[in-house]
């Protein structure tokens, strides 16, 4: 077993403390106060070739695996600028057209997208359905050699940014399949498509990426559009879910890490009675169990990259890792804040707009409680409960 990482895993690795020499947490969070897509940052990362990591050389891409996302997203998140566009575009789509697309698709779409031209929202929840994907009523209807695409999706990130969505569609309704996973369609949508128009969602959340809701009223597409094989695309959706969960966990302890650093700094600096504050065990052991926790999941994420680069059952690591970062990442966030008494929540620090960003991960991409669910029924062999 070799815990240690290559020259070039440990320059990945290291890139999040580079690029944050030039845009920094201050400008991440200048962005998400304004809820401003961080252009100048995304640049910088396409220019330096991370965009298209996953995405084989030949299509403009790096030809590197899971293991080489996690670590950049995590040393990202090291230093506060966590970046979900690369969750929905760099690690689920550009991947997936990597995989699954036709030879001209790839050549139509991934140089532009690795190098940062052009944007790839993904498109899968619905309003009604929510976290149970198999009630999505977006349908792509055939009517000769087209499909005229109808139905509605909420909280696409970077919709208003994005060229181009991946979106999850049905291509035969509920009574139609013999099975519940079939019928299901990957097409991208041009997002200036006749057809198709977003609304904002106004969110919380301190995030320099935008939700919207899409409506599609007949937007036309071909068979061109499609990614894999007609009716079969849940298939393919089914390979991006580790690899979401594995960089959602990587944002995460990313974060912890950073608070827990700041804090640490600021804990044996400041005074209010005799000695630093960070003498005081009430707020050192906090912090120490955080940071545990943080290196514990950062473990478990690396061990379900390698797994899933090495074609190994992930589903059970990612789903721990995942379980286990966006808790350790609160609480980590959580902690700091208690050491910083009321400059957590002030601007400068920008501490408790990380707090609502571990939170949100928490939530989405997958919840808690469909992770526990995948635990209790695979690993556990207890009954499905839902
Ligand atoms: C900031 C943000 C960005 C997002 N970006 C995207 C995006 O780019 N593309 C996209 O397609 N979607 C996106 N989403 C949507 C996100 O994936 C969903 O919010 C998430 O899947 C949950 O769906 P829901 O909100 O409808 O919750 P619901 O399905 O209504 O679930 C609500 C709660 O019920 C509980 N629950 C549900 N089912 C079960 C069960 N079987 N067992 C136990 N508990 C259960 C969970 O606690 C869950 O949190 C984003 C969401 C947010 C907030």
């Amino acid at each position: 077993m070799n815990f240690e990482l290559n020259d070039e895993q440990r320059m990945i690795y290291e890139y999040g403390d580079q690029v944050a020499k030039k845009y920094d947490q201050h400008y991440w969070l200048k962005k998400a106060r304004k809820n401003e897509f961080p252009r100048a940052l995304w640049d910088q990362v396409s220019d330096d070739g991370f965009i298209g990591l996953m995405v084989p050389e030949e299509y403009g891409g790096a030809g590197l695996g899971m293991t080489e996302m996690a670590l950049l997203m995590e040393g990202m998140a090291n230093n506060g600028i966590p970046l979900l566009s690369m969750v929905v575009g760099s690690t689920m789509t550009l991947p997936m057209i990597a995989d699954h697309g036709s030879e001209a698709m790839k050549q139509r779409y991934l140089p532009d997208a690795c190098a940062g031209k052009t944007l790839f929202c993904f498109a899968i929840t619905e309003p009604t359905a929510g976290t149970n994907t198999i009630k999505i009523n977006t349908i792509a209807k055939k009517k000769g050699d087209r499909y005229f695409l109808n139905g509605q999706k909420t909280f696409i990130t970077s919709a208003d940014e994005s060229d181009y969505a991946l979106v999850v569609a049905r291509t035969q309704a509920h009574t139609e399949v013999a099975s519940k996973t079939e019928g299901f369609t990957l097409f991208i949508v041009d997002m200036k498509a006749k057809g198709l128009s977003m609304t904002p969602l106004e969110m919380g959340v301190v995030l320099p990426e935008r939700q919207y809701q899409l409506f599609f009223d007949d937007v036309e597409l071909t068979e061109d559009d499609v990614i894999g094989t007609i009716d079969k695309g849940f298939e393919i959706l089914f390979e991006s879910l580790n690899p979401e969960r594995i960089v959602v966990s990587s944002m995460c302890t990313g974060i912890g890490r950073l608070a827990l650093n700041r804090a640490a700094e600021y804990a044996a600096e400041r005074v209010v009675f005799n000695g630093p504050i960070g003498a005081y065990q009430g707020l050192q052991h906090p912090l120490a169990e955080s940071k545990t926790q943080i290196e514990l999941a950062s473990l478990m994420t690396r061990q379900a990259a390698w797994l899933f680069d090495h074609k190994k059952s992930a589903g059970e690591a990612s789903s721990m890792a995942k379980i286990a970062a966006a808790d350790a990442g609160m609480k980590a966030v959580d902690s700091a804040l208690q050491c910083f008494g009321g400059n957590g929540f002030t601007d400068d620090y920008g501490l408790y707009d990380m707090y609502s960003v571990v939170r949100l991960l928490k939530t989405a991409p997958i919840n808690r409680e469909m992770l526990l669910n995948y635990i209790a029924e695979k690993s556990l062999g207890l009954p499905r409960s839902y």
